[in-house]
């Protein structure tokens, strides 16, 4: 199966033309060679429509390109009517998307009066029980029957209208139907997304965009790369273009790493042609993140025709882009009581002038701090282009700068050839393959270095990672950890999935969020969901321990794991609610300061 052109040389993936609206009125496309859209969504009550209009108006003000509006009920959908009425009273000709969760009569009537409406297709038809019974051959048809009955009226006032659809799978969020049969996998996100599309298609409907989200960005990547292999096999004309987003990034420099890990990777394999950032915090903040990932990865992932030196005999993958697992390596020693590789963690490496800087400054107590010296390692630098010299068994290798080649590329191509050649030596990850002097600060740095190491990591390769384009210590160090933590490869502190909120929010996301974190980031393995409404499903809140997610207005329901365990708790209550089942269940720890160390 391929996803991509060549994992070894950017192309983008070929896709058909998907328009929103009228571009030659504000209108946009989506896909073919189109640059890729930025889009958000607005947060307030759909019912507000003095609200939705300037929410909407101050997004179109940064340069969204594509506005999403909940539309939780009929009421709330016929009410798009009014919105978009004031937009274009207001000359503002943005297209508005309609998010759709279980109510297909909603979907039938916001397609009236909006470009575009998002289904997911975990939820239109399904009212989610969480059942697990096995499905007969023959139940499994009926149950298709029964989708195509429901979504039939749908996809044929949209084709009439000329209306956009996306049908945008979660993880987390997927029917019952599919859960019985493929699990809550990447696998059963692109089936329940083709599910419906095979009915689109049977009513010539093709404006059509498909979404695979989920909070882990690793899932993320292999969903989309499964969607992209799957259609490839389908055919030409399965050529549909993809909206890219991790779902429930969180806020602050992690929501951005986490996004830059999901978004970048797919980005730089030529996937994607729309992307959202989901960021719990204002959305006109999440445009400017749309704006720098597009930019970094045009600037690190140059046109095929640029990229030089991998021959048209490339070598095959060491990894499996559709399923994670870790690159095997020989564990080896690179300090007294330091290993490297093996089932040890992702080791942080520094540059001599960062372990300077750090040994004059050194912070007490600080959790994240340099494991060893880049200088002090004898680390091969090898060019993966050529015939190297067989590095020491126990010698970490690297790619060694200005290879000619795109970063992840490199050290793709150096995987495969160590592979290929038997050899197990760790790897170590640089954050960019400029010569020294070159790759000097900028404000690219955070993006660059998690484009490069995200992608990399989520392909399972790299044992030790360097950053080399923060000079500072103290940012380096701790950029270099953030990226391991949004990558999902070391745990230093709480990690926090948080939906960006909408309409159907239940509380203040920020101000929760932050009381939150306030009394809980010192948790290092621990996982805190915080959901403003429970739409998509307690499957939604991925592999969190606990969950704090909006059950009524200013009810709180807390959760262990998928497992609600307390109800409608009272708001003003419920953080420290939280608190009490994190120490019922062993994983609170007393913070070791008011401020705690964590970032
Ligand atoms: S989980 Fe959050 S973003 Fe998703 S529908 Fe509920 S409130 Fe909206």
């Amino acid at each position: 199966m391929k996803f991509c052109s060549s994992p070894y040389r950017y192309q983008r993936r070929a896709t058909r033309e998907v328009r929103v609206g009228n571009p030659a009125c504000g209108g946009v496309i989506i896909g073919g060679q189109q640059p890729i859209v930025i889009q958000s969504m607005i947060t307030c009550d759909t019912m507000d429509t003095a609200a939705c209009v300037r929410e909407t108006l101050a997004l179109a003000a940064v340069g969204c390109q594509l506005v999403r509006i909940t539309a939780p009920t009929v009421k709330d959908a016929a009410n798009l009517k009014n919105i978009v009425a004031e937009l274009r009273a207001q000359r503002c000709h943005i297209p508005i998307a309609a998010d759709i969760h279980f109510k297909p009569e909603a979907a039938m009537e916001a397609a009236q009066w909006v470009e575009k409406i998002r289904i997911n297709p975990g939820n239109f038809a399904d009212s989610k029980k969480f059942l697990t019974r096995a499905y007969t051959e023959d139940e499994y048809a009926a149950e298709l029957e029964r989708l195509e009955d429901r979504f039939a009226p749908l996809v044929q006032i949209c084709r009439d209208l000329s209306r956009a659809m996306r049908i945008g799978a979660n993880h987390g969020s997927l029917s019952d139907r599919i859960l019985n049969r493929y699990g809550d996998t990447p696998l059963g996100m692109v089936q329940s997304a083709l599910e419906f599309t095979r009915i689109a298609r049977k009513y010539d409907f093709h404006n059509l965009v498909f979404s695979m989200k989920a909070s882990n960005p690793k899932v993320t990547i292999e969903a989309y790369r499964l969607l992209a292999a799957k259609l490839e096999a389908l055919g030409p004309d399965w050529n549909y273009p993809f909206h890219l987003g991790v779902t429930e990034a969180g806020e602050g420099e992690d929501g951005r790493l986490k996004s830059a890990v999901g978004i970048g990777s797919l980005l730089g394999d030529g996937l994607g042609d729309t992307i959202r950032v989901s960021l719990t915090e204002d959305s006109p903040h999440e445009i400017p993140v749309c704006r720098e990932l597009i930019e970094q990865v045009g600037l690190l992932y140059p046109s095929h025709s640029e990229v030089t030196g991998v021959s048209q005999a490339e070598p095959p993958l060491s990894f499996d882009p559709f399923m994670y697992a870790s690159r095997p390596a020989r564990e080896v020693a690179i300090g007294p009581d330091l290993r490297c590789g093996g089932s040890q963690p992702v080791r942080v490496i520094v540059t001599r002038a960062v372990a300077d800087e750090w040994g004059r400054n050194s912070i007490p107590k600080e959790k994240t701090i340099p494991e060893a010296v880049y200088d002090d390692l004898l680390v091969a630098e090898l060019d993966p282009r050529k015939d190297f010299a067989t590095p020491q068994p126990g010698q970490l290798v690297t790619v060694k700068d200005d290879p000619g080649l795109a970063p992840v590329a490199a050290f793709r191509l150096l995987a495969a050839r160590l592979k290929a050649g038997g050899l197990d030596n760790p790897i170590l990850l640089k954050d960019g393959l400029v010569s020294a002097g070159a790759n000097s600060e900028s404000r690219g740095t955070l993006y660059q270095a998690a484009i490069i190491l995200g992608a990399l990591l989520a392909d399972g390769i790299g044992d030790a990672i360097l950053i080399r384009g923060e000079r500072k210590a103290t940012p380096a160090v701790r950029l270099a950890y953030n990226i391991l933590q949004a990558s999902g490869c070391r745990s230093f502190k709480t990690d926090y999935v948080a939906c960006p909120s909408c309409g159907r929010t239940l509380f203040h996301l920020q101000t929760v969020t932050a009381n939150i974190k306030a009394r809980t980031q010192h948790l290092p393995g621990v996982k805190i969901a915080i959901m403003g409404c429970i739409v998509n499903g307690p499957g939604e809140m991925a592999d969190a321990n606990f969950g704090y997610v909006g059950g009524a207005p200013g009810k709180v329901n807390l959760y262990v794991g998928k497992q609600p365990v307390k109800f409608n708790v009272p708001e003003a209550e419920a953080v420290n609610r939280l608190v009490d089942l994190i120490r019922e269940h062993g994983q609170w720890v007393e913070p070791e300061s008011p401020t705690s160390p964590a970032e």
